[in-house]
């Protein structure tokens, strides 16, 4: 059995930010991550300042690659469209280039990064991961960054939902009337049992990313395309902003995401980071600054504390975390709610600040 002090499973922002400060540290961490190259991941690829903040802290500037600088939000619900100025900077960066960079840094700064890895199970109670080579490696502390994904042996325990969210994402070409409308701007598209959020990323290509009630992708046959044809009614400019894309790529998709979901315990030498440790409601686009904001302070702990110092910190970022994931909470199921989103959206029209005030209360914060 190989052995090390710290063990990251999973290379997403989370994980990759652990192990570049871990490294840092001087706690030479092992982090494994299940793709080989980068990939395309569901994410609607906003950062916002809180975001950007944490990144520059561990050397990564976004405007050096070429992250698309984004300052007006944009909100259609139908027929009724409000836009107002964000009340702070805010970026589109696809999480491909993201993630990529991320992990090289923490190569750089001597974390021993294995990827196209995939750790199967984790002993339970254990720090010790085994891995889909067959090896079993055991470790002080392990930081569990899987994200969307459930480890078997330590999943997360949301409570049950009958109709659970899912995420799409798809990559657009635009033409240049949809970049002109784009230029600047986070477009959302509230419609029953969802939203879909739009973005120029810094190749020039659109996001396109839904998050939507599983019951709605059903009737669809599954289909994502069948889904936005259904939208048709609902979010009109949508439909029109996919059908007239000059190319589209492929769909990823990711089941079951536990919006809401908070772990406020754990024992000794089990760090939760990202979103196994807290799961902000997507609309708020803020998930990436609470995969950062937990792998400081878990970092951190650890080097400060070490393996013994995961209950604190992970009570701790429970506690933090829970007034801007239960405003989201909140907004996500006004936003989906189609007698409240047109009325809301038509006030938010006469009333921007409060637009505003919402896009600020919903941040984790960069502390
Ligand atoms: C529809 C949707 C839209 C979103 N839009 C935004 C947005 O615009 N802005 C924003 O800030 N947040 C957004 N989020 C949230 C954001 O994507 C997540 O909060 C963020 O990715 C969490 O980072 P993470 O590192 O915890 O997990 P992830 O990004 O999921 O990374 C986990 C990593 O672990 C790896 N992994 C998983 N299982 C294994 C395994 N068994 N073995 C080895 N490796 C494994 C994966 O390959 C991946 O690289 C969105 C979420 C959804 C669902």
């Amino acid at each position: 059995m190989r052995r090390t002090a710290a063990l990251i499973a999973g290379g997403g922002p989370a994980g990759a930010a652990t192990a570049i400060l871990l490294a840092h540290g001087g706690a030479m961490p092992v982090l494994i991550e299940r793709h080989a190259e980068p990939h395309d991941v569901v994410c609607g690829g906003f950062l916002a300042s809180d975001a950007i903040a944490m990144l520059g802290r561990i050397g990564i500037e976004v405007a050096a690659l070429g992250a698309r600088p984004i300052d007006r939000a944009r909100l259609v619900a139908g027929r009724h469209v409000a836009e107002a100025a964000l009340p702070f900077r805010a970026v589109g960066l696809s999480r491909n280039r993201l993630d990529a960079v991320l992990l090289e840094a923490a190569l750089e700064q001597g974390a021993t990064i294995e990827r196209g890895l995939a750790v199967r199970r984790v002993e339970p109670g254990t720090a010790c991961l085994h891995l889909s080579d067959g090896a079993t490696i055991a470790a002080e502390a392990l930081f569990l960054a899987t994200g969307k994904h459930d480890l078997r042996g330590e999943p997360r325990t949301a409570l049950p939902d009958a109709d659970p969210a899912l995420g799409l994402r798809i990559r657009l070409e635009p033409t240049p009337a949809l970049q002109a409308a784009l230029a600047g701007t986070i477009e959302l598209h509230l419609f029953r049992g969802g939203y879909a959020g739009l973005l120029m990323q810094e190749d020039g290509s659109v996001n396109l990313c839904l998050s939507v009630a599983q019951s709605r992708l059903k009737v669809a046959d599954g289909r994502p395309e069948r889904l936005i044809e259904a939208l048709r009614g609902e979010a009109p400019l949508l439909v029109e902003r996919f059908d007239r894309a000059a190319g589209r790529g492929a769909w990823s998709s990711v089941a079951r995401v536990p919006y809401g979901w908070r772990a406020g315990e754990t024992g000794p030498g089990l760090f939760r980071l990202g979103d196994q440790a807290a799961v902000i409601a997507s609309l708020a686009g803020d998930g990436i600054a609470v995969a950062l904001s937990s792998a400081i302070r878990a970092a951190h702990a650890f080097l400060h504390d070490g393996a013994e110092g995961a209950p604190a910190f992970q009570a701790a970022f429970a506690r933090r975390t829970r007034r801007p994931i239960g405003l989201a909470n909140l907004l996500r199921h006004w936003g989906e709610t189609p007698w409240i989103t047109g009325p809301l959206v038509g006030l938010l029209g006469r009333m921007p600040g409060l637009m505003r005030q919402a896009a600020a209360m919903t941040r984790v914060g960069a502390g």
